[in-house]
């Protein structure tokens, strides 16, 4: 079943190493997410832009702007849910990013597993009152919050990435997306030879939909959904 109830891009900001990779590896070993980790507060603003961000973790002590600076700035052009990490145990910490939109915390030291049953909690709260967060094209109906798919009403069977490159072409009906473009926004990486994964992934998704015309290729281009 397609019926993950977490995967997707997670931004992770994060500037000591040894939490980051503890953090990054059992997200992605164990959830399913695709990791994006950086360290400063600038490089997480940036990325917020580039990718399909469904979830950030946010430090608060970075180098550079902190953690509720980044957090205000996400915040004027984006609702993405955001986890804050606190330092301490300490109250106005919590207040204060709780007051800057921020929608939950935990605090250091924590255990990935419990970061990972915070998310979790997160998710539900926040995408279930996201109706809108229901995407369709043709005979194709996306629902984000339970990562379901279903094709003239029967429910297709999607992994993890096969979902989030539908997703990236139901976000832009009818627009040319260049192999190197959708490596970007899906996998959040960009290395030689790497758009071959995109042609694989295309593939069994055209397999899948049961309708080779959906996702058309633009030679010399990329892809495209055909919205009708
Ligand atoms: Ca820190």
């Amino acid at each position: 079943m397609a019926r993950a109830a977490t995967g997707g891009v997670l931004l992770l900001v994060e500037d000591e190493d040894a939490i980051g990779r503890l953090v990054k590896a059992y997200l992605e070993q164990q959830d399913g997410w695709t990791v994006v980790w950086v360290r400063t507060g600038e490089d997480a603003v940036g990325e917020l832009r580039r990718h399909p961000v469904r979830l950030v973790v946010l430090d608060i002590g970075l180098p550079g702007i902190d953690g509720f600076e980044v957090c205000r700035q996400m915040r004027a052009h984006s609702k993405v849910p955001i986890v804050m990490l606190t330092a301490r145990d300490e109250e106005p910490d919590r207040v204060a990013g709780l007051e800057l939109g921020a929608d939950d915390y935990v605090s250091k030291p924590f255990s990935p597993r419990e970061l990972a049953a915070r998310i979790k909690a997160i998710l539900r709260r926040v995408e279930n009152r996201n109706e809108d967060e229901v995407l369709t094209a043709r005979d194709i109906v996306l629902r984000r919050d339970s990562r379901v798919v279903t094709v003239v009403g029967d429910e297709v069977e999607l992994t993890g990435k096969e979902f989030d490159l539908l997703a990236c072409f139901l976000e832009h009906p009818g627009i040319v997306l260049s192999r190197e473009k959708l490596l970007d926004l899906v996998w959040g990486i960009t290395y030689p030879g790497g758009t071959r994964t995109v042609d694989v992934h295309v593939a069994q998704l055209r397999r899948k939909l049961g309708d080779p015309e959906s996702i058309r290729t633009v030679r010399g281009a990329g892809y495209k959904l055909q919205a009708a």
